[in-house]
């Protein structure tokens, strides 16, 4: 924990050059196809040794049945934009969001290119992401590799299912211990009215932050102090979003104008994510519901470009709209990284 802390939080004294050529490397991530935890793994090492120079990275905490959490900073501004997916496993195809977008503006970045409107480099010399790209991986095997595949499966298989349909298992959307990562965080958590025993969604938990997976989370946030947090999930092609002042209001018109999707009603509390950031840290969230409807399954991978289009900028928006509040700041790291390439 504490290397990570270190080797996260630390200013990139190492400047190597790394100008990476048009096509000089295949690309790392496959996004059109299933990403278990161990090829999440693999890949962020791939991606954090080839993009050295942007990237850096370690893990926050382990999940229930010992899988080491990755997190990864991507930039190297000031402005700090915490991003995480897969909190509910079966919503696994919003880990491979995440992987496509590390790699397409690290590769941008290393090759001086722009994606879309955006300047890369402008972006990642201002601001920093810290990229949590599969928060419940118990869960996420358990939806990928059925229920035997996990240490509790015992247990697991005593637990009620919704949204009950064969195979139950790809409806799981809880960690290895029942409980639903999103409901278990420690605002609001007593407001939230769910069964009183674990099961494959909607069980909050025994007290809040009982999960060492949202423990994890919650004490990653806690570190960095995020300006904007964001939050991929997969229902409806919605948006939660909270906008406690103006400049989070700014950015949150300019994700609904991108992404075309329909804002929604924030319910009260209820210990997600949501509320504990909006209660500690009161910035800018998303939560963004990145697939059309399906009900309790995982969205099929070979669409994954169809979720990506429609919310492909909601990250650089995020950015550019806290770099664009600086009165100074601009391509100041920036300078110094092109004078050593
Ligand atoms: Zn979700």
């Amino acid at each position: 924990m504490l290397r990570f802390v270190l080797s996260i939080m630390a200013v990139f004294s190492c400047v190597c050059a790394q100008g990476v050529s048009e096509n000089a490397y295949s690309a790392i991530v496959v996004p059109d196809r299933v990403y278990s935890y161990d090829r999440m793994v693999d890949d962020l090492e791939k991606l954090k040794s080839r993009y050295s120079l942007i990237m850096t990275g370690g893990h926050i905490g382990t999940s229930v049945e010992g899988r080491k959490i990755p997190a990864v900073r991507l930039g190297r501004g000031s402005h700090k934009i915490l991003v995480c997916a897969a909190l509910h496993a079966r919503e696994h195809i919003t880990t491979n969001y995440l992987m496509y977008f590390l790699e397409k503006y690290a590769e941008a970045y290393a090759s001086h290119k722009a994606v879309g409107d955006f300047d890369v480099q402008r972006l990642l010399d201002n601001a920093s992401f810290y990229v949590v790209p599969m928060v419940n991986p118990d869960g996420v095997n358990i939806v990928q590799c059925g229920m035997e595949a996990s240490a509790h499966c015992d247990t697991l298989r005593k637990m009620c299912f919704r949204n009950y349909e064969e195979p139950v298992h790809r409806s799981w959307k809880a960690n290895a211990n029942g409980v639903d990562i999103n409901r278990n965080f420690d605002f609001g958590w007593e407001n939230c009215l769910t069964d009183s025993l674990p099961a494959s969604s909607g069980f909050k938990g025994f007290r809040p932050l009982s999960e060492p997976e949202s423990k994890a989370l919650a004490d990653f946030a806690k570190r960095i102090k995020p300006e904007a947090v964001v939050a991929m999930h997969t229902q409806g092609e919605m948006l939660y979003l909270s906008t406690p002042d103006d400049k989070a209001k700014r950015i949150a018109d300019r994700v609904i104008r991108s992404t075309k999707f329909a804002p929604q009603p924030i319910d009260e509390p209820y210990g997600s994510f949501q509320d504990f950031v909006d209660h500690h840290f009161g910035v800018f969230y998303a939560c963004v519901e990145l697939c059309p409807y399906i009900g309790p399954r995982p969205f099929d991978e070979s669409r994954f470009y169809e979720i990506w289009e429609p919310a492909q900028y909601v990250l650089p928006i995020v950015a550019d709209t806290l770099i664009g509040d600086d009165a100074h700041g601009d391509k100041k790291v920036g300078k110094n990284l092109r004078n050593a390439l």
